[in-house]
């Protein structure tokens, strides 16, 4: 099968998700003079923190620089997990304490209540699937390791975690390709966009002030008397609260500052029936892997097709169609079976890494702020967004877990992370010679 080939004749860069939730523009609308609280950023975060706001009594304006969940939040996998992910270092627990990683894991199981929560009293549509997830071992090693981070996930996270032995692999997934895995059943897919959809639904019936296509320009000013522009007009507010993620710029400076943006990318196939995905997916399972640059996979929410996952390249400006290409060749590595199957759709968003590789949530300089999905943000940007607003309100009943620490920067780092293809290159070595070191490819 040639390059040209592996794609559909109707293949799109558009993601796979807006064919049946396309994005909203909103009605043109001038910002208000003033409101009590100015949400940068409309995505999951921003508008989880906005129903918040607005069911404590506060006017809110919301103002996102593209259209509303533009950003990662209509274009990531839909793969809904609680404490799978928290902290991608090993050895976090060691590094911060067995306490405060308890604290992380107890919130990031909270992060999935409230996700569940929201989407049952806001009544949102968005194919929301309990079935589990699949994640398989690259090596003997990494299944190994598994066996602690199951126990530690049933115990820590309420994540109800198992081992699959090699032997039983097959009952799990269609692919030779791993050395056993671990499910986590506390896990879910979604349609991302549809969830997005909802919020945004949930936010305007409680009266928020939404505005797409309107980016806070700068913001000065402080608590009391914030000052926010924008192409159309300053807003005077109370507060402000930033849930930008891997999209911050020079309006949010200091976020930028402290984030590492990391294209991720994406492709769906063709349709291929349901019989074929599931000889895949035997229990319709959302898929991960426990490499360093890993991908993740899983059927569409109709069982059609296959949606997957990954960093294809670490370059800031890879293209789309080069990025599918990357993905397909690592679709049919893991599935031989899709050999010759095109893909209809590709694309790529921003994810927002931190240098300690933790989400982070917290007041700078009077400004509300939560950011650093570091890769799984659906159920955790939610929840973050969500627990700023209650900060901010000062109704929190506890301290966040992940307000805790403060998030780093690098001397003279501005938001350009020049390190990444490097120390993508020496991942995928590190991959690479794990894996030829028990005689796989
Ligand atoms: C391809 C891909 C796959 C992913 N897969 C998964 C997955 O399967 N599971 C999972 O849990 N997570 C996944 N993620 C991560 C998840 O999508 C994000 O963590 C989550 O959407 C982040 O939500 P957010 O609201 O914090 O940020 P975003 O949704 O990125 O929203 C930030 C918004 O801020 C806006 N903005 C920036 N600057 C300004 C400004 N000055 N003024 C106004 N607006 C501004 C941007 O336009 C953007 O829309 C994936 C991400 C990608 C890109």
């Amino acid at each position: 099968m040639s390059d040209r080939d592996i794609f559909a004749t109707d293949y799109s860069e558009t993601p796979y998700w807006w064919r049946d939730a396309p994005l909203r523009e909103l009605p043109r609308a001038e910002p208000p003079a003033a409101c009590d609280v100015v949400v940068i950023g409309g995505g999951y975060a921003g508008l989880n923190a906005a129903m918040t706001l607005a069911d404590h009594g506060r006017s809110v304006c919301v103002l996102e620089a593209q259209r509303f969940g533009e950003g990662a939040s209509s274009r990531n996998g839909g793969m809904v997990s609680g404490g799978a992910n928290v902290g991608k270092s090993t050895d976090l627990a060691r590094k911060i304490g067995e306490q405060a990683y308890r604290e992380l894991l107890l919130d990031a199981r909270e992060s999935l209540d409230h996700f569940e929560r929201v989407i049952a009293d806001e009544g949102i549509d968005c194919d929301h699937q309990p079935v589990g997830r699949f994640t398989g071992a690259w090596t003997p090693k990494h299944y190994a390791a598994l066996k602690a981070k199951a126990e530690r996930l049933s115990r820590d996270s309420g994540g109800k975690a198992y081992l699959v032995p090699l032997e039983q692999q097959h009952e799990y997934i269609g692919s030779e390709r791993y050395f056993g895995g671990m499910v986590v059943e506390r896990t879910a897919g979604i349609q991302p966009a549809r969830y997005l959809g909802g919020l945004l639904d949930a936010a305007l019936r409680r009266g928020v002030t939404a505005l797409d296509r309107t980016p806070a320009l700068g913001l000065s000013g402080g608590p009391g008397n914030f000052e926010v522009t924008t192409p159309s007009g300053a807003i005077r507010a109370r507060d402000v609260l930033v849930s930008v993620n891997g999209y911050a710029n020079t309006a949010t400076r200091w976020e930028r500052n402290r984030t590492i943006p990391v294209a991720s990318d994406a492709i769906a196939t063709e349709e291929i029936g349901e019989g074929r995905v599931r000889e895949l997916f035997p229990q319709w399972h959302m898929m991960g892997e426990t490499k360093r640059i890993l991908n993740y996979f899983r059927p569409s929410p109709d069982r059609k097709r296959v949606i997957f996952g990954g960093r294809a390249t670490f370059a800031a400006d890879a293209d789309v169609g080069r990025a599918a290409r990357i993905l397909h060749g690592r679709l049919v590595t893991i599935f031989p079976q899709l050999e010759g199957v095109r893909l209809s759709h590709a694309w790529s968003g921003n994810v927002a890494f931190t240098f300690r590789r933790i989400p982070h949530m917290g007041v700078h300089d009077g400004v509300h702020f939560c950011f650093g999905c570091n890769g799984s943000g659906v159920a955790m940007m939610s929840y973050l967004g969500h627990r700023t607003a209650e900060k901010l309100l000062g109704v929190e009943e506890r301290p966040c877990g992940f307000e805790r620490m403060a998030p780093l920067s690098l001397p003279f780092y501005a938001g350009r992370p020049w390190f990444l293809p490097a120390v993508g290159s020496w991942w995928g070595l590190l991959d690479r010679l794990e894996r030829q070191a028990v005689g796989g490819a």
